[in-house]
């Protein structure tokens, strides 16, 4: 009998990577930037924005944070703030509300679990470390490591392809609708959309399942309760 699988997204699904990059840029204005009281909410909602949920180019996003704002050092360069990125964004990693709790209760129910997130191997193993979330899982696939990237759907297969599980009794569940919806979709899993991060694609249709916290998982899963 084939394996029934749920698998995840990784930001912003089981780490809250907005909140993770709230606090590295509080880090990273204390360290580099001329900022008053006053100034700071603004500082930081420009910060937040011109990173786009993640998907902007760092060297360009750090550009043009220094381009706007004022050095406390004048000899910091950008390729500077890079490094600072590369080595403390992961330790500012938050884990997602009862994620934990929500993870342990659907292996309680027969399920394996898998992982497919897109992103650089170093960074993405140092987060899924950070937050103690590595050992959930029976197969991790980062885009880097393997060549291909959600959307794709090669990516699903993989995955599903070495968790032994078939893509009809199968889950995803992310937070971007055409990376992780339209991807699991198009690869024959059952897509599940967490909402709340990133506005729907209008060219996409929505899935059956929608949820605005990990816990509502649960009922999707036919699991009544936290197991634990
Ligand atoms: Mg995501």
């Amino acid at each position: 009998m084939s394996r029934k699988a749920v698998l995840f997204d990784l930001d912003n699904t089981l780490i809250n990577r907005k909140e993770a990059f709230h606090v590295f840029s509080e880090r990273l204005l204390d360290q580099f930037f001329e900022c008053g009281a006053e100034a700071r909410e603004e500082m930081l909602d420009f910060i937040r924005i011109a990173d786009r949920n993640g998907y902007r180019n760092k060297r360009e996003l750090f550009e043009e944070i220094k381009g706007k704002y004022v050095l406390k050092d004048p000899a910091v360069s950008v390729e500077d703030l890079l490094k600072y990125w590369f080595s403390e964004f992961f330790k500012c990693t938050v884990l997602m509300d009862a994620a934990k709790e929500v993870l342990d209760s659907i292996k309680d129910q027969g399920y394996v679990l898998g992982l497919i997130t897109n992103g650089s191997v170093h960074t993405q193993y140092r987060k899924l470390d950070t937050a103690r979330l590595r050992e959930y899982f029976e197969v991790i696939v980062i885009s880097d490591e393997v060549n291909l990237k959600k959307p794709d759907q090669r990516i699903f297969e993989l995955a599903l392809h070495r968790l032994g599980a078939d893509a009809q009794t199968s889950w995803y569940v992310g937070d971007h609708p055409v990376n992780d919806v339209h991807g699991a979709r198009q690869a024959g899993l059952q897509p599940v959309w967490f909402e709340g991060f990133m506005e729907w694609e209008k060219h996409v249709p929505k899935p059956a399942h929608v949820i605005r916290h990990l816990h509502d998982l649960l009922p999707i899963l036919a699991i009544s309760t936290y197991s634990r």
